[in-house]
Formats: structure tokens, C-alpha cells, sequence
């Protein structure tokens, strides 16, 4: 099959246009926070579970030195992302959908940064089987910096024939902007990383893709390419509009493909890695130090200073806060992402994790509001426009039918699962319904009930199989008394009685 890509930008029918707000924030150069004093590390860092951790509390530890080692598929190692004490580990209000207490590693800094020693990698990947390059990246701690953190490693040992790479540089959610800044001032980390990924997938193809309001990134980009001179890799616009920065969306702008229901670009031929995924992973084979840092975006009008800093995974958000001027005024609103997907923090104590890329301290009346929040609801007029306006093209009109009738056949035939939450039916809504919400509780009770019925048929097949067991054993027992009845004796036991008696003979013999 022929592939082709759009390398110029092709305006997406669904979405919504949303005010940027990155101008803030993209004015000045990244800056490199200094080691915080105190870190608390989640072991939850990766889509999978819990890593396990493997130091106490007392010990001393370097920058970069592996605390804590992932236990299952989806799962990622951790390091110390300073160096310094373990003075607990014990739970933690941490980043997580639900403000959840979750364990962490909490490090006392010594303020030397002293890195690990001996490094786990000095070598040059393209030198290195594909195969090496996974295991290194796995070693490394490092999973898909765009928010889902499945770990790299993973994610490149898909098995599947890959024609291209995509990196995605597409921050469609307003004010967050640590990718543009990635771009604009380490394009060429980030193609280096692409060089490695490519030889890691086992593609000869990248396009890296960035938005059509970044130019300064999209010029950043083609300089370094020419210095590097590898004409593998191109550029793609993709038009400003959320959600074009999703993965499936992205991919369909970018190639005009639909990754099938349920599926993933793999099942299509294609592997995203997010821009900051591949830097990470450049800075790795540069310099030996895992993924123990990551840019993130502090902005908003209730701080003084918006700025991109990059800094070490553990950070509380107030430091952060901090070096962004500190607090304008009193927030109304502390978020976690971006305005439309982001989550409310309750607090500034809690610490950075790997899937952090924005936070936003905004000012009274500054967040766009959707209608649900200042309207009562009204009945459904049948409109539409949130038809138009979904990216995942679903009826969301119809999903609400479903959701009020509880019925889980029609969820999911209308597709509730590929729902992406991103809010854009709520924002076209005359009606103020709060569509978003609605389904996000649906699949919450969608996942429950299939995690029921996974359990009920496992406890099914358990008492099946114990049924037949039993069943076989009498059966077993029944055969054997009729044989002993009818006099029948068989070989074995006729051996067993002759053997009994040989030792009987021999016991007597032996008395003395
Ligand atoms: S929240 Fe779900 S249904 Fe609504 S527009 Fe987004 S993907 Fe479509
Ligand atoms: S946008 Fe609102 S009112 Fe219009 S069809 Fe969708 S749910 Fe109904």
C-alpha cells in the first residue's frame, strides 16, 4: 500500500476553536530549576501499576540511581531525580485523576546532584541492534511524556511493521505550551531522538508534526534538519484546533487514516511518540541520566511570570509557582493540564510526576466556560452541533438517549469506549447539557460491569471446572468398586499386595 502524508495543513471538520493563550508563556527561554530541597516521587509514574520500590528509608542515593523497579507490563522503573536521603516512603496526596493517596519515595536533598556512577549506557544506539536500543530506553525509566505514560520501551516492541514515525508536536489545549518551547530551542535534541526511535521501530520514516501556530517551532525544526541532513524525516502542519494534538486525530490529519475502534496506530502501521518523549530519550544516550526531569508549563493569570521551566520529577508545584513569579492575587482555579482535559488541584503541595506538562493558576473569570456551568440544562433540540463538533466521530446526542436509559448494548454499539472526554459537545451545546460528564460517569459503570462479568465468568469456569472434577472422580471411584465386587484385581494392585508382603517377610526376618 502506497502511504502518503499531508505535510500541509488540512482543516479538521470536528473541534472547536479556542483562544491560544501560549504567548504568555513561550516569551522567554525554558529555565532549569535548580534541585528542589525535598522530592516526592509516585511510584505510579507509568499506565500500568505501581512500580515496587527498592530502597528504605536511611539510605543514601544518587541522581539517577533506580529506586524502584516495574512490576508488570504498562509499568516503568524509577530513579532518583536528586541526590540525597530516603527519608520515607509512605503515602502521598499525588497528581492522579482523583487526588489519590498513593506511595511515594520521598528524597532529602544534599544539594551536591551527585549523578549515579557508574551510567548504565555510554553507547552509540545506532550501533546497537534495535532490540538493545528498547532494552536501554526500559532501563531508563522513560514513558510518553504527552500525559499517557505508557512506557517507550513498550510501545516500540509492538511487533508490527511500522512505515512511519510521528512525533507529535501538537499542543492543541489552550496555554500549554512545553512542546513549542522543546521545539523552538532543542529541535535538534528532539530529531536525534527521532534518528533512535526510527532505528528502535524498525521505520525509515518520521514526520514530526507540529501546529500552524507555532512558526517559530516549524522554523526551529527545518534549520536543524538541515544541519542534520536526513532526509527520512519531515515536517507536517497541522491546523490550531482542539483536539488535533490526540493521537488518533493527529494521525488522521497527518495521513488521512482512522485507527479502527479499539485499536491503536500500531494495528494501522504507524508509532506516536510525543516531541518530549524523543528528546528524553536523546538526552539519555547523551548523557547517561534517565528520565528524571520533564518541561513544564506554569501560567495562567494568577502568576506573575509565565514561564516553561524544566524540572525534576517530585517537585512540589509551589516551587514551581515560585519560580514563575509566585501568585498574582488570589487563584480561583490551580489545574493540572490544560483548562479543557486538565484536573483541579486542591492544593500547590503536590508534587510533579512524569505526565505533567501544564499548570494553571487562573484568575477569577479568566477560564472559558461551557454553558453547563452558568446555564440550566435544557431538553435536547435534536441541533446536532455536537455531532459536528466530535472528533471521535460519535453521536453524542444519541450516546445521552443511551446514558438515560441505562442501556449498555446501545453505549457501546454507539461507540462510548472511543469517547475521548475532551468536552468540545459540552462547548457547542445550546442546550447547557453536560454531555462530557454524563459519559465520563457511563464509562466509569461501562468498565465496572465488564470487570464484573470478566470476574463472574472467571468464578463460572472455576466451578465448572471443579463440577467436572468431582464428577470424574466419582466416576473413577464407582469403576473401582465394581471392579473390587466382581473380583476383578488388576496388575498394579496385585504388585502392590506381592510388595507388601516381601516387606512383611523381610520385617519377621530381621527380628530377632
Ligand atoms: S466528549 Fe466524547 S462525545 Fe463529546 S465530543 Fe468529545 S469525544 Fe465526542
Ligand atoms: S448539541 Fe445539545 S441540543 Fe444539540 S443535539 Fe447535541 S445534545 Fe442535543
Amino acid at each position: 500500500m502506497l502511504h502518503t502524508y499531508n505535510l500541509q495543513p488540512r482543516r479538521p471538520s470536528w473541534g472547536i476553536r479556542a483562544e491560544a493563550r501560549k504567548a504568555e508563556s513561550t516569551g522567554h527561554a525554558i529555565v532549569i530549576a535548580p534541585p528542589p530541597r525535598e522530592v516526592a516521587i509516585s511510584l505510579n509514574q507509568s499506565a500500568g501499576r505501581p512500580a515496587v520500590p527498592i530502597v528504605e528509608p536511611g539510605e543514601k542515593v544518587s541522581t539517577g540511581q533506580p529506586v524502584a523497579r516495574a512490576t508488570a507490563p504498562g509499568s516503568a522503573d524509577i530513579h532518583a531525580s536528586i541526590s540525597g536521603l530516603v527519608v520515607a516512603v509512605e503515602e502521598r496526596l499525588v497528581f492522579s485523576a482523583h487526588h489519590s493517596m498513593e506511595t511515594a519515595i520521598v528524597i532529602r536533598g544534599d544539594g551536591t546532584d551527585e549523578d549515579f556512577t557508574p551510567h548504565p549506557v555510554a553507547n552509540d544506539p545506532m550501533s546497537m541492534t534495535p532490540a538493545e536500543i528498547r532494552q536501554t530506553i526500559a532501563g531508563a525509566g522513560i514513558v510518553g511524556l504527552g500525559g499517557a505514560m505508557f512506557p517507550t520501551a513498550e510501545k516500540l516492541s509492538c511487533g508490527a511493521r511500522i512505515h512511519a514515525l510521528i512525533l507529535n508536536g501538537v499542543e492543541c489545549e489552550p496555554y500549554i505550551s512545553c512542546d513549542e518551547v522543546l521545539l523552538r530551542y532543542r529541535a535538534a535534541r528532539v530529531l536525534r531522538g527521532a534518528q533512535i526511535l526510527m532505528r528502535a521501530a524498525g521505520t525509515q520514516r518520521c514526520i514530526v508534526a507540529v501546529e500552524t501556530d507555532m512558526p517559530e517551532a516549524r522554523v526551529a525544526v527545518h534549520e536543524a534538519l538541515e544541519t542534520l541532513n536526513d532526509d527520512r524525516i519531515d515536517v507536517s502542519q497541522v491546523t490550531a484546533k482542539y483536539p488535533s494534538g490526540g493521537e488518533r486525530q493527529v494521525l488522521e490529519l497527518i495521513t488521512g487514516r482512522q485507527v479502527p475502534s479499539g485499536g491503536l496506530p500500531q494495528d494501522i502501521g504507524y508509532l506516536c511518540q510525543n516531541v518530549g518523549t524523543a528528546a528524553a530519550v536523546a538526552d539519555f544516550f547523551a548523557t547517561g541520566r534517565p528520565l528524571i526531569s520533564r518541561i513544564v508549563t506554569v501560567t495562567g493569570q494568577g502568576v506573575s511570570r509565565p514561564v516553561n521551566i524544566e524540572a525534576r520529577i517530585g517537585t512540589p508545584i509551589a516551587e514551581l509557582i515560585a519560580m514563575a513569579g509566585g501568585y498574582r492575587g488570589t487563584p480561583a482555579k490551580l489545574i493540572a493540564g490544560g483548562p479543557m482535559m486538565g484536573i483541579a488541584l486542591p492544593d500547590d503541595g503536590i508534587p510533579i510526576s512524569k505526565a505533567n506538562n501544564c499548570i494553571i493558576a487562573a484568575a477569577p473569570g479568566e477560564l472559558m466556560e461551557t454553558a453547563a456551568e452558568h446555564q440550566p440544562e435544557l431538553p435536547c433540540i435534536r441541533c446536532s452541533e455536537c455531532l459536528q463538533a466530535c472528533p471521535a466521530g460519535l453521536q453524542p446526542q444519541e450516546l445521552l438517549v443511551a446514558c438515560r436509559q441505562q442501556d449498555r448494548q446501545a453505549l457501546e454499539s454507539l461507540g462510548l469506549p472511543d469517547c475521548l472526554e475532551c468536552g468540545c459537545c459540552d462547548y457547542v451545546c445550546p442546550s447547557a447539557i453536560p454531555l462530557t460528564a454524563r459519559f465520563s460517569l457511563a464509562k466509569i459503570g461501562f468498565r465496572q460491569a465488564q470487570l464484573e462479568e470478566r470476574r463472574a465468568l472467571h468464578a463460572r469456569q472455576r466451578f465448572e471446572a471443579r463440577e467436572a472434577r468431582l464428577q470424574q472422580q466419582a466416576v473413577q471411584r464407582e469403576h473401582e468398586l465394581q471392579e473390587q465386587s466382581a473380583g476383578v484385581v488388576s496388575d498394579s494392585q496385585i504388585d502392590a499386595v506381592m510388595a507388601r508382603v516381601a516387606r512383611d517377610k523381610n520385617a519377621d526376618t530381621e527380628k530377632p
